[in-house]
C-alpha cells in the first residue's frame, strides 16, 4: 500500500510509504527531522509545486528528483491510500493477490516494504512480547471470532447491532477494533493513524498490511489498545460503564510499561558473582 498525494496533510514525511521506486515507498536511512513532519509542509499549495530548496537542504538530489517526479494536483484533494504495486494506482485484488503470491515464494527481501503474507502476519504476532491473553485477543480480532453485535446478528441472535462505545455504526470487527472514534483516538494519541480499510481488501488481510507497516512499539500499542477495547466494550455491555479516552489510554501506558519492565526482567542475566568484599 502506498499514498498518492492530495494536500499531503495526511501523510507523514518519515514513516509512511508514499514514495515512487524501492524500499516499499519508505524514506531510508535518513535521519527525522522535526521541524517537517508532514509531506503538506513540503508542497507549496499556492502553485501545488514541491519546495525544491526544503527538499534539497534535507534530502540528496537524487531522491530530490524522485519527489519532484511525483505529480500534485492544484485542488485539495485528500490523500488517498492506494495500492503502489499496480501501474494505474489504484488497488485491484488480483494485483494485491499477485503480490502477495510473489511475496510467499520470494524470501529474497525484493519487496522490502511489501505487505507481510498473513501466515508471517501471525507468525510475528505470536512472537512479539506480550502476555498470551494480549496474543489471544489479537488472534480473535483477525479472524473476526469477537461476539461483535454484527457477529451475534449473523448468528440470527436479536440484538440492536450498534456500536456501545460511539452508538452511531454498526459493530462489527472493522468497526469496534479500527474505525470506531473511541478507537481511532486511542491509537492517534500513540502515534498510530488509522486509515478506513479499503472496501476491496478483506478484513485479516488489511490488518495485516497495518501490522507490517508499524515498527515494533507500535505493534505493542496496536494489540494491547484491542485488547483494552474489547474489554471496554464488554463493561459497556454487561455493566454499562462508559469508558473514556483518557482512562482508557492511561491503562494502556501502563500496561504497555509494564510488560515493558517485565521483559527487560526476562532477558537480564544474573550478574556473574563478584569477589567478596573483604575488609582492609
Ligand atoms: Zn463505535
Amino acid at each position: 500500500m502506498g499514498w498518492r498525494i492530495g494536500s499531503g496533510q495526511r501523510i507523514n514525511i518519515w514513516s509512511d510509504p508514499w514514495l515512487p521506486g524501492p524500499h516499499g515507498g519508505l524514506i531510508r536511512g535518513k535521519s527525522i527531522n522535526h521541524n517537517y513532519t508532514l509531506v503538506s509542509d513540503l508542497i507549496d499549495h499556492q502553485t501545488a509545486t514541491w519546495k525544491v530548496d526544503v527538499l534539497l537542504n534535507l534530502f540528496e538530489s537524487d531522491l530530490v528528483e524522485q519527489f519532484c517526479s511525483i505529480p500534485l494536483s492544484r485542488t485539495d484533494l485528500d490523500d488517498e491510500i492506494v495500492w503502489r504495486y499496480d501501474g494505474s494506482g489504484l488497488y485491484n485484488v488480483k494485483s494485491g493477490y499477485k503480490l502477495l503470491q510473489e511475496e510467499r515464494q520470494s524470501d529474497s527481501g525484493m519487496y522490502v516494504a511489501a505487505p507481510l503474507s498473513i501466515s508471517r502476519f501471525f507468525s510475528s504476532m505470536w512472537g512479539v512480547s506480550l502476555p498470551a491473553k494480549v496474543k489471544i485477543n489479537m488472534w480473535r480480532v483477525m479472524n473476526n471470532f469477537l461476539a461483535t453485535y454484527a457477529n451475534l446478528q449473523a448468528r440470527r441472535l436479536n440484538v440492536n447491532n450498534c456500536c456501545p462505545l460511539c452508538g452511531s455504526e454498526v459493530e462489527n470487527v472493522q468497526h469496534i477494533m479500527w474505525e470506531c472514534v473511541f478507537v481511532k483516538e486511542l491509537l492517534g494519541a500513540q502515534g498510530i493513524q488509522v486509515a478506513n480499510q479499503h472496501p476491496d481488501v478483506p478484513w485479516m488481510e488489511w490488518m495485516a498490511l497495518v501490522f507490517e507497516r508499524l515498527n515494533s512499539v507500535q505493534r505493542h500499542a496496536l494489540m494491547v489498545t484491542c485488547w483494552v477495547v474489547w474489554h471496554a466494550r464488554n463493561k459497556v455491555v454487561h455493566d454499562g460503564v462508559q469508558p473514556s479516552v483518557t482512562n482508557s489510554l492511561s491503562f494502556i501506558l501502563a500496561s504497555l510499561k509494564e510488560y515493558e519492565m517485565l521483559n527487560l526482567k526476562g532477558v537480564t542475566r544474573p550478574l556473574p558473582i563478584q569477589a567478596k568484599w573483604e575488609a582492609p
